[in-house]
């Protein structure tokens, strides 16, 4: 059953071989430098114009006012051009949080993450570690579309943290999978590349929930020649998950 999801995968040799070489030369695409937070000029000082919602309220909120919390949203530009928000699906006691980046044009049209192209390869390797989509809690670190799926910009990100914040506070997950540089970047507040960012544990902030930055299916559908990569980093989620590391 694995061998078949793993050949939907796009991997056919998954047969451990200690010879195999490492190889170190992995990127995603070329890290774009951050785009610039709107700014006002105020006489002489430079006011930074991001609404973010009251982060000490949203810590109160539980599954539903969060959702609706989401839904409601104004704080950064995307609220005006979203024709729905994608707040997260799966299963809110489960023990795996997967973050990806944002919705984009399917996602937003079903109100649910993954749905497109990199959302099935993502299912295939939900399903490559034994596990259903129902079982894992899937979310992005950005609730609305980007228009032209371009990146999220840094004001939106920070507008939504305080939102990805509460889903990993209520979820507790025995791991967090971080698929993609933008979500691996958000999550561990860092601006170092995949390459150095996967293959490691990271603890999420003062939680101590444990992080795994992977690629993202997107990339892993222009660059198969990863997933064998990639494969290894679900690998040591499961571990972690089944408490046989930290
Ligand atoms: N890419 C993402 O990062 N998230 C989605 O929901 C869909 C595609």
């Amino acid at each position: 059953m694995r061998h078949h999801y793993l050949q939907t995968m796009g991997i056919t040799r998954w047969v451990r071989r200690e010879s195999d070489p490492v190889v170190l030369d992995d990127a995603e695409p070329e890290q774009k430098p951050p785009v610039e937070a709107q700014t006002e000029l105020v006489t002489d000082v430079e006011l930074t114009v991001v609404q973010t919602p009251d982060s000490h309220m949203v810590d109160e909120l539980d599954w539903p006012e969060l959702q609706q919390s989401v839904a409601a949203c104004v704080a950064c530009d995307l609220h005006a051009t979203r024709t729905q928000t994608v707040f997260g699906s799966g299963n809110q006691q489960a023990d795996w949080m997967i973050v990806g980046e944002a919705p984009g044009a399917e996602e937003e049209q079903q109100g649910t993450p993954f749905m497109g192209q990199s959302g099935q390869l993502l299912t295939a390797m939900i399903e490559a570690m034994g596990l259903k989509r129902e079982q894992v809690y899937i979310t992005n670190v950005l609730k609305c579309r980007p228009p032209e799926n371009r990146d999220p910009d840094a004001d939106e990100m920070m507008a939504c943290h305080s939102f990805l914040r509460r889903q990993i506070a209520l979820l507790q997950p025995k791991v967090i999978l971080a698929v993609g540089r933008v979500a691996a970047q958000n999550i561990l507040d860092s601006t170092e590349l995949m390459k150095d960012l996967r293959g490691k544990v990271f603890k999420y902030k003062d939680s101590g929930i444990p992080v795994v930055a992977t690629y993202h299916p997107a990339y892993l559908l222009r660059a198969p020649t990863e997933k064998r990569k990639a494969w290894q980093d679900l690998q040591m989620a499961m571990r972690i998950v089944a408490g046989e590391q930290q």
